[in-house]
């Protein structure tokens, strides 16, 4: 029996847009009226960087989440595993599909794949299509005068924001029909959840659109209002904790944009309070932007010079701040944050990837890694561009001689330590003057906090000046001809 081109059903590949709303694949493809057929393929043997063990743990919930919502409109979500072309064609096998619609990835390796898919699935007669859902603006959309990618985020953010047409929002399809009797991994078969140990009791996380407008709409009420200064105190829940919601593109970036000019439309928030969180979610899109421009830059130093630095190989190092052992409480109080919870504050990654590339002198590439394992909002390009800012040597960096001093770092923003005293328990009952720094508590002020140098709390790894010196120096020796100062 052939099926008529009109009548055969669409596939619309799900990947890092696991929404209903504002998802101009699907919107496109339900309105076709054709059958739709939506499919999520993991692909553990591809050439895309594999996910980290959080961002499994979050793949998990937000699949059950999604396939809640597709079933709630008489639909389902079909699981296949293996390489994605292979289980492509398969499909379009089985069900005499006509189309592919997908929503566009931009890392490297994931456009590469997908255009060579499109590629052979078009010249096959199979009609492959894909939109942006992911960025307030596509890669390549956004190019200096010379029609150049931005190395510079101020120039870049006024291009974008100048550029951007935002998409109307829609809610998504009410039905949709999917033909019944497709075969579908079940989840639980996929094992995307720890069990061996389980180490994600800490995970306070709701996974999902539901969630994602959840976090957004509570931060509008709450967070956003102060952000400019909230942002900055990690103790606080100040920010949006949106990042691994929009990483799995469970919310679209203009939606939270549109929310924040809303509050203050309404006169409920500060003009420059919502154009501030605006400008995060601008460095999110120019990560991207500069990674799809500079694919390079998850392997190399974004300036080559800065490849000469002469890292240290400190495995006991590198497993201290893994571990929230290295004797700076504000390090450690992040590096134990982000193995609990699957996510650090911002200005505490700030410190810690300071901290082991300045500090340690380990290779930011080891921290990168790290982060991608641990983090729910591992993102290639967010973690590869922050990662290659705190070493100096991105585009658009923070320079290297700046090195932040731990202890500082720790009174300014953690000023009454409640963050610290929350994941570094140990230093509960030290008063706030010695906190940050516990070795220069007197004797008598330890035994009364009931702290044992040493023994229950580390020593610090590294004094600070010498490894301040240490850093400074290693600079001179790369940055040839450079004036390099400290401050
Ligand atoms: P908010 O302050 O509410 O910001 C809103 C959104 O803007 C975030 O959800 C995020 O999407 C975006 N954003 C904010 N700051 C940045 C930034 N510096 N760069 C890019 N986007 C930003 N963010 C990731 O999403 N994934 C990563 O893997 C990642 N790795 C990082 C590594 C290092 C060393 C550093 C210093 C930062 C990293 N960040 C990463 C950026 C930032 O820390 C997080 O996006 C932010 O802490 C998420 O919290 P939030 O959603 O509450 O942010």
């Amino acid at each position: 029996m052939t099926t008529e081109a009109e009548d055969r059903p669409v596939i619309l590949w799900f990947r890092q847009d696991l929404r209903l709303a504002d998802n101009p694949a699907l919107t496109h493809a339900a309105a076709t009226g054709r059958p739709v057929i939506p499919v999520y393929i993991l692909d553990p043997g591809s050439t895309v960087r594999p996910m980290g063990a959080a961002s499994l743990w979050w793949l998990d919930k937000s699949l059950r989440a999604l396939d809640a919502s597709l079933r709630e409109r008489g639909s389902r979500l079909i699981l296949r595993r293996g390489d994605s072309e292979a289980e492509l064609r398969r499909l379009i096998e089985d069900t005499g599909a006509g189309a592919v619609f997908m929503n566009r990835l931009f890392e490297p390796d994931a456009f590469a794949r997908d255009a060579d898919i499109a590629h052979g699935l078009q010249t096959e007669g199979v009609d492959c299509k894909g939109w942006n859902a992911a960025l307030l603006r596509a890669p390549g959309g956004v190019l200096n005068g010379a029609g150049q990618p931005y190395k510079v985020f101020t120039p870049f953010l006024k291009a974008l924001l100048a550029a951007a047409e935002a998409p109307p929002p829609t809610a998504g399809p009410q039905a949709l029909s999917t033909p019944a009797g497709l075969a579908s991994d079940a989840i639980e078969a996929w094992a995307l959840h720890p069990t061996r140990p389980d180490w994600s009791g800490g995970f306070d996380w709701t996974p999902g659109e539901a969630g994602a407008d959840a976090a957004l709409s509570t931060f509008v009420a709450r967070g956003l209002k102060s952000y400019s200064v909230g942002r900055d105190r990690p103790a606080e829940p100040a920010t949006s904790r949106l990042s691994p919601h929009l990483h799995f593109g469970e919310i679209s970036p203009w939606r939270a944009l549109h929310a924040a000019r809303d509050a203050v439309a309404e006169g409920r928030v500060p003009a420059a309070e919502a154009e501030k969180f605006v400008a995060e979610i601008g460095w999110r899109d120019f990560s991207a932007h500069l990674l799809h421009a500079f694919p390079q830059m998850t392997a190399a130093a974004f300036r080559p010079e800065y490849d000469a630095m002469p890292w240290r190989e400190d495995p006991a190092g590198l497993s201290a701040w893994k571990r929230g052992r290295t004797g700076y409480p504000v390090v450690d109080a992040g590096m134990r944050e982000l193995w609990t919870t699957g996510f650090m504050h911002n200005r505490v990654r700030m410190i810690v990837a300071s901290f082991l590339i300045k500090h340690l002198l380990i290779d930011w590439r080891e921290g990168e890694r790290w982060f991608h394992d641990t983090l729910v909002d591992a993102d290639l390009a967010s973690n590869v561009q922050n990662w290659q800012w705190v070493a100096g040597s991105g585009a658009d960096a923070s320079p290297y001689f700046r090195i932040f001093n731990p202890v500082i770092q720790g009174q300014k923003f953690d000023a009454d330590g409640r963050y610290v005293r929350r994941w570094v328990p140990e230093l509960g009952r030290l008063p706030d003057r010695w906190l940050h720094a516990p070795w220069t508590a007197p004797p008598e002020v330890l035994a009364s906090a009931g702290l044992r140098l040493g023994r229950d709390y580390p020593r610090p790894l590294v004094d600070h000046a010498e490894a301040r010196a240490r850093a400074l120096d290693a600079l001179k020796h790369v940055v040839a001809g450079r004036d390099v100062e400290g401050d």
